[in-house]
């Protein structure tokens, strides 16, 4: 009887071999710019107790409303989430081993994050995000420094330009004020507000102004501006932001409209989008989070950093034509079957010299195993044949026209053909 095939999660992708090139090279190029910019990477579990995310993310955001992957832990009754982010666990992290304690710090992390949405492209319920850090630093030169190293990272991985869209909450007193004139504006236009927007009308009236709803665009693009209620210090701290990034030549819009989901942010936010994507948009978002640490139990330090989206950054990079390609070997070794010895043995001697190599395994017929060569992308076969081993050599083909030795077949030593190899690859 055929056994039901058992499928992964709905919103939960497998990683093929087929994408791992671009995923390597998001990463190489990703972790490169980390250490290019003096950040330290910190891994945290995966799963988290429930209220680190529900005080760390805030009670009313979308995420800890309805996108939490909450559970009771059945052999002990714990309450615990898988992470829908990193921050509020770096921060926890960041108190629990006092890391703050003689100097601030820069890190990163990268890895797989959960929420319960409706899969569609760009929107996944497992997907990744690599991120930033900077604890114990109040700006807005590290803010400045954190969106230089994004827009460097964009060009690396050739998908620039993507846009820079910035925005200053300011300090917590100025937005309850700004909260207030919001709330009387769209009471006063109740009729237009659409369900989301009444349920928010009074626990996150500043989401309002972030609606995707068309019949809505004119009543959030006629509010009152935020930064209208913003005091000199914060207007001159987005200042002083933006003449870094003029000086540098990083282009910017200001977005007044934008104020980010979770509650820990002030002075500035900041998303990087494109219209390549459809809906899903926005490939990184980011910005100052001054009042968190204190919020979990920490000694108050003003930090900023920003997450992005995997998913999104690759598949943008595919929109934009960026196909990496990776071989699987740098060698592949085909062989007369009585020589398996003189195979493994050449395969591991090339291996001791960093070259890639894989032996053939399977169909021995010669034509056979020069396809698989072929296939895997290696830029030489090493042939093990008995006339070669009988005269103690080896024979080098070179698989791919304009690389060193192509058009004919070489007869070497096993040593000769290491050190032809080491040259060409
Ligand atoms: P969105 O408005 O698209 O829901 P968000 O504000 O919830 O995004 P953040 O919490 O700021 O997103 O996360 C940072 C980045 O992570 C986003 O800009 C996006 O690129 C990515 N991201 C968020 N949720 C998902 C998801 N469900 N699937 C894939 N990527 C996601
Ligand atoms: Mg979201």
């Amino acid at each position: 009887m055929a056994q039901e095939k058992i499928q992964a999660i709905r919103g939960m992708s497998d990683m093929l071999p087929s994408d791992a090139p671009l995923w390597h090279f998001f990463e190489k190029k990703a972790i490169g710019l980390a250490n290019l910019y003096g950040y330290q990477q910190i891994r945290t579990p995966i799963v988290e107790q429930t209220r680190l995310f529900k005080r760390g993310i805030g009670e009313v955001t979308d995420i800890v409303e309805k996108e939490m992957y909450s559970f009771v832990d059945s052999l002990n009754g714990d309450n615990l989430s898988l992470r829908p982010e990193n921050t509020a666990s770096v921060v926890r992290a960041c108190i629990e081993h006092n890391l703050l304690y003689d100097a601030p710090r820069r890190l990163w992390y990268m890895g797989p994050m959960f929420r319960h949405e409706r899969p569609q492209r760009g929107r996944y319920r497992q997907f990744h995000q690599f991120g930033m850090e900077a604890m114990g630093f109040k700006g807005p030169d590290t803010d400045a420094e954190q969106l230089l190293m994004l827009n460097r990272l964009w060009k690396e991985l050739g998908i620039a330009p993507v846009r820079l869209e910035l925005n200053c909450l300011g300090q917590l007193e100025e937005r309850k004020a700004y909260r207030e004139i919001l709330i009387r504006y769209f009471e006063e236009h109740k009729e237009i507000l659409d369900e989301d927007a009444q349920r928010r009308l009074y626990s996150n009236p500043l989401r309002i102004l972030d609606t995707k709803n068309p019949d809505m665009q004119d009543l959030v693009n006629n509010a009152p501006k935020l930064y209208d209620s913003l005091g000199e210090e914060s207007k001159a701290f987005l200042s002083s932001l933006e003449d870094i990034l003029k000086a540098e030549g990083v282009d910017y819009t200001i977005n007044p409209r934008l104020v980010r989901g979770l509650d820990y942010y002030n002075l500035t936010v900041f998303e990087w989008v494109t219209d390549k994507l459809g809906a899903q948009g926005t490939i990184c978002g980011g910005g100052r989070y001054d009042p968190l640490i204190g919020m979990l139990g920490g000694r108050d330090a003003p930090a900023c950093g920003f997450a992005m989206g995997i998913e999104r950054v690759l598949e943008l990079m595919k929109e934009c034509g960026v196909h990496p390609e990776e071989r699987e070997c740098d060698v592949y070794i085909v062989w007369d079957k009585a020589l398996y010895l003189n195979a493994i043995g050449a395969a591991e001697k090339l291996r001791d010299a960093g070259i890639r190599v894989i032996v053939h395994s399977g169909s021995m017929k010669f034509a056979n195993q020069l396809k698989r060569a072929d296939a895997s992308g290696a830029l030489y076969a090493l042939v093990i044949g008995s006339d070669e081993a009988a005269a103690g050599k080896v024979g080098l083909k070179a698989l791919r026209e304009g690389i060193a030795g192509y058009g004919e077949q070489k007869t070497l030593t096993i040593e000769e053909a290491l050190e032809f190899v080491s040259k060409n690859i």
